[in-house]
């Protein structure tokens, strides 16, 4: 049988992969890859910079307690089943009043994975008696390089961090987004985070930020390599 090649999957014959995403989400990788177009000579980010799916490696348990140790995880197992260098990322909403929670617990913070809609609903009843002045939040986000301890780096890991600044609405308002976002309006904005373009939210975005901060991370793990 004929293998079809996909945006998202290199062709057998074509450039072997450089940098993994610890991840299998399509719209995390795009924003990856369109952050490091250009930036590191030689590396052709549609074929070269691949997701977990892409390479066969092993889905990775969030068993941390911080978003770094969570994202470090993710990208330290990645690295050494591909003996690639590897990205992984944790986020999560960080309230103030909450003392940082829901924190890493943000997808399971109702105790079911995922579900969006009950965490959220959860966490507007938490906070039904909090006036407005003290209702400040924020998405927070880590990202981790982690290179193959086989690599010239030799185990080099990495991590940086990214926020969103905003405060938690009485109500959900907005039909985009996931998660929290119907929740959280960003600080200088009259609207939610599910109120924005998806453009809009990637450039100021938790997890744009911590890219961006890793960037001279990645360009360095790459260079040459
Ligand atoms: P993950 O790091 O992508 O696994 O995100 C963990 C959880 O944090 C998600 O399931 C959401 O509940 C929450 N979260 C992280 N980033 C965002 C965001 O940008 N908008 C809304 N919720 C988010």
């Amino acid at each position: 049988m004929t293998e079809t090649p996909s945006a998202d999957r290199p062709a057998a014959d074509g450039p072997a992969p450089r940098l993994v995403l610890a991840t299998h989400n399509k719209g995390k990788l795009r924003e990856l890859r369109e952050l490091l177009r250009g930036q590191v000579p030689g590396l052709d980010v549609d074929t070269q910079v691949v997701d977990a799916g892409a390479v066969g490696a092993p889905d990775v348990a969030e068993t941390g307690v911080t978003f770094a140790e969570n994202s470090l995880l993710k990208a330290r197992a990645v690295a050494e089943a591909t003996g690639l260098v590897a990205i992984a990322d944790d986020s999560g909403l960080s309230v103030d009043v909450l003392g940082g929670a829901p924190g890493v617990f943000s997808a399971r913070w109702s105790g079911r994975h995922g579900d969006d809609a009950a965490n959220l609903q959860l966490l507007l009843a938490q906070l039904a008696d909090v006036p407005d002045e003290y209702r400040g939040a924020a998405f927070v986000c880590a990202a981790a390089l982690a290179a193959p301890g086989s690599s010239p780096d030799g185990g080099r890991e990495v991590v940086e961090y990214g926020q969103l600044e905003g405060t938690i609405l009485r109500e959900p308002r907005g039909e985009g987004g996931f998660g929290y976002d119907p929740v959280l309006q960003p600080s200088g904005l009259d609207r939610s985070c599910a109120e924005l373009s998806s453009e809009e939210k990637n450039a100021i975005s938790h997890r744009g930020h911590a890219f961006r901060a890793l960037l001279p991370a990645i360009v360095e793990a790459l260079a040459g390599k």
